[in-house]
């Protein structure tokens, strides 16, 4: 889970790292009432989940009132990178005498956390990487010992720190390390950090990521994501605790269990056809589940066919068909579905579907045959075998 600059802030200065005091605001009068509140000159930020912002016209300084209203009213509804910002953060403008760079995410392929520091910050940090790479310092950190402060200074000599902020950076890796850790963030960066003229070390950029599987230990990380950005049917799967993803085709897709469902879309991709959305009804769905699988399935216009590919383990195929029956019966939807049921009392499952005589169902024995008939019924064409 990605958190929006001023949420990254939020958490930095919990584990004391130093960064401005702001406000978020969501209209231009709001923006234009913190401006005069902080003092100016301000910074006003747009308040999106992607990198860039300065370069695409997302950060302004304001001297005075009339400047921060016109900055605040362009950032407003702009589209960056596809993003549309309707959060700004407010916050008193810094005086930067050096742009620096800090990160902590894990390094899978090393199993250690990894450091990075460079004092070539502000900019495109690949860049440095690539161009430069001996001016961004990467350090591995023991992770049951921690980041200790010598290590952090260390870091900070090495990577060619004004000698009289070597304290500063340090105190800076050591409490980002902590927010990585403490938070359980996959990513914790600052780009830039820098140093003001009064030589003092600040975090003027936050990115953080979060692991969304580690989120019911932080209770209080719960209520940052970007929900009015998130899809609202994505988002109505995840208050109902349902893997639901949103593509850009027409079919829509559910199988029980992720490893299936990877396949289905393989299958339906090569068949021609192209996923609308899918949704992973996970192991031992009973008929309840089922019918809010269909609803969540259905609230995508773009659906034009449906498939159902379920192979029952600890789900029952007989449970699956009860679901459907019942979503049919509530739901009535005006789209055909196709459905593979095998496994756990599958030749009851399809009893049941046959008895039901439901509009519009196809039953298929293969998940290659049902993949071909989603996509023919997709693409408005007529099948054989109904249920
Ligand atoms: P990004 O472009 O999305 O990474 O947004 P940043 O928050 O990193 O801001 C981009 C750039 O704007 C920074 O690298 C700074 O050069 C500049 N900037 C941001 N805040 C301030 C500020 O308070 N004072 C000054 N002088 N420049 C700022
Ligand atoms: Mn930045």
């Amino acid at each position: 889970m990605d958190l929006l600059e001023y949420q990254g802030k939020q958490l930095f200065a919990r584990h004391g790292l130093r960064v401005s005091d702001g406000k978020a605001v969501k209209t231009v009068e709001d923006a234009v009432a913190a401006a005069n509140e902080i003092g100016y000159p301000v910074v006003i930020k747009a308040q999106v989940l992607i990198g860039g912002r300065g370069k695409a016209g997302g950060v302004k300084l304001a001297s005075n009132e009339a400047e921060a209203r016109e900055h605040a009213s362009n950032i407003l509804g702009m589209d960056i990178k596809g993003h549309v910002v309707r959060t700004l953060w407010i916050e008193h403008a810094s005086d930067i005498a050096s742009e620096y760079y800090a990160s902590v995410l894990l390094d899978r392929s090393a199993k250690q956390p990894l450091v990075m520091f460079s004092v070539e910050g502000g900019v495109d940090i690949e860049e440095v990487a690539e161009k430069t790479p001996e001016k961004l310092i990467r350090h591995h950190v023991d992770a049951l010992g921690g980041l200790s402060h010598e290590e952090a200074e260390d870091i900070a000599r090495k990577g060619g720190a004004d000698a009289d902020v070597i304290e500063g950076v340090a105190d800076a890796l050591v409490a980002l390390y902590e927010v990585w850790l403490e938070e359980d963030a996959t990513l914790a960066e600052i780009n830039p950090l820098i140093v003001t003229p009064e030589r003092e070390v600040r975090a003027l950029d936050a990115k953080v990521s979060l692991d969304g599987n580690a989120l019911y230990r932080h209770p209080d990380s719960q209520g940052l994501s970007d929900s009015e950005n998130e899809d609202p049917i994505e988002r109505r799967a995840k208050e109902e605790g349902v893997q639901y993803v949103k593509l850009d085709g027409d079919i829509g897709i559910l199988g029980n269990g992720a490893g299936l469902v990877m396949s289905t879309l393989d299958v339906v991709a090569q068949a021609g056809g192209k996923p609308a959305n899918f949704l992973d009804a996970g192991g031992g769905s009973d008929a309840e589940k089922i019918k809010q699988a269909v609803d969540l399935l259905l609230a995508n216009d773009a659906v034009k066919a449906v498939l159902f590919n379920i192979f029952g383990g600890i789900t029952r195929c007989d449970e699956v068909a009860k679901g459907l029956i019942a979503a049919f019966a509530e739901i009535k939807p005006s789209v055909p579905f196709v459905v593979r049921l095998d496994g756990t009392n599958d030749v009851e499952g399809r009893r049941l579907l046959q008895e039901a005589a439901l509009p519009n169902v196809h039953a298929a024995k293969t998940m290659n045959e049902a993949a071909e008939m989603v996509v023919a019924l997709a693409a408005g064409q007529s099948v054989e075998t109904p249920v």
